[in-house]
């Protein structure tokens, strides 16, 4: 098995950023935005009245792309997402996140993306007769450094596994060998009704856990086929929905984190490490056995793989510290 070309771009991690609208409730309840996308890669903060907290917070970020509240989730696909996730049919592994509060827009936005990357591929695998295609899909969930199966009844934690040749494998993972759109729109209400399961049996609280959706490709030339191009590649895309950024913030008071029961959550944390050191060109020691989801994703970070970062945020002015908070985790993975 030959893995594709190393990216041209360094090890760049694209960063970007969407802005989800009001929604009714705040709407409802008068909360505004003084959030201004002043172009396609710049977003600022504009309220006044705090002169004293402007000076202790940046007012102005910039991302490779932020995309205003009434962007729909194809162009966030597009100019987001597109270029990394479907890499993987040349070979390259990659990742795509959703990272934000909890309903900032996370699940909305990566579902979005997940289905427009399979239609993409399957487009693709119908354009190229001259290559075999075989797909394998699974999912599983992290919940408090625990790995669950969601294409499986058995609820029983799933073990991390060192293979020397294929790096962390999560043993006894359900792998689907993956037919057409239709098996996948099914695959997926597994995986919902397993989340469901969960959050009712389990005693989980969605916004705690990180969903990763995993495609493998593996594709042949066939053998009438004069190509050139290696005959056989192999490659992994992760979709990952982060648990609520809220879980890794610093700032919830003791209080609220009493109340809400929560401790910080490592997996979130560890990535954020792992990322930050990526985004400056892998000096040091990278921790990716500190957490299960790094040490999952350890083969689709950094190195030859490919990554998109998409922060999500709330408009609105009652949640402006989780919205600092996000974009200065957005601001490190740069
Ligand atoms: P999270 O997964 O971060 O907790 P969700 O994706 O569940 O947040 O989004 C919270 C709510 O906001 C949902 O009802 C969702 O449909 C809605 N929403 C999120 N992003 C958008 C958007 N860009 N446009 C319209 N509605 C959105
Ligand atoms: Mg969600």
């Amino acid at each position: 098995v030959i893995n594709g070309s190393s990216w041209h771009d360094e090890e760049k991690i694209f960063v970007s950023v969407r802005m989800r609208p009001l929604s009714q409730k705040e709407i409802d309840r008068n909360d505004i935005s003084d959030w201004e996308c002043i172009n396609d890669t710049t977003i600022m903060y504009r309220n006044s009245l705090c002169v004293s907290e402007r000076s202790m917070y940046p007012t102005a970020y910039t991302f490779d792309r932020v995309f205003r509240s009434n962007c729909l989730t194809r162009q966030v696909y597009e100019e987001g997402a597109k270029e990394v996730a479907l890499s993987v049919v040349s070979g390259i592994n990659a990742s795509v996140f959703a990272y934000g509060q909890t309903s900032s827009g996370k699940t909305y936005t990566m579902s979005g993306i997940t289905e427009h990357t399979l239609k993409d591929i399957f487009g693709y695998i119908e354009r190229h007769k001259e290559r075999e295609f075989f797909l394998k899909f699974s999912a599983m969930e992290i919940y408090n450094e625990s790995v669950r199966d969601l294409l499986s009844e058995d609820i029983t934690p799933l073990r991390l596994l060192d293979d020397p040749e294929r790096g962390t494998i999560v043993e006894k993972l359900t792998e689907e060998s993956l037919k057409d759109w239709n098996h996948f729109k099914e695959l997926l209400s597994i995986c919902e009704a397993q989340r469901q399961i969960g959050e009712t049996a389990l005693n989980e609280a969605s916004s705690r856990s990180h969903q990763i959706l995993r495609l493998t490709i593996e594709s042949s030339g066939r053998e009438f086929s004069g190509n050139i191009s290696p005959s056989i590649l192999s490659a992994t895309v992760n979709f990952v929905d982060l648990a609520g950024s809220e879980r890794a913030s610093q700032s919830l008071s003791a209080g609220a984190r009493l109340k809400e029961g929560c401790h910080i959550n490592r997996s979130l944390l560890t990535l954020g490490t792992v990322i930050r050191k990526l985004s400056k060109g892998r000096i040091g020691h990278i921790p990716f056995r500190d957490s299960k989801l790094t040490r999952i994703l350890q083969s689709s970070l950094g190195g030859n793989a490919r990554t998109s970062i998409i922060c999500t945020l709330s408009p609105a002015r009652s949640h402006v510290e989780q919205s600092r908070n996000t974009l200065l985790f957005a601001s490190c993975a740069k």
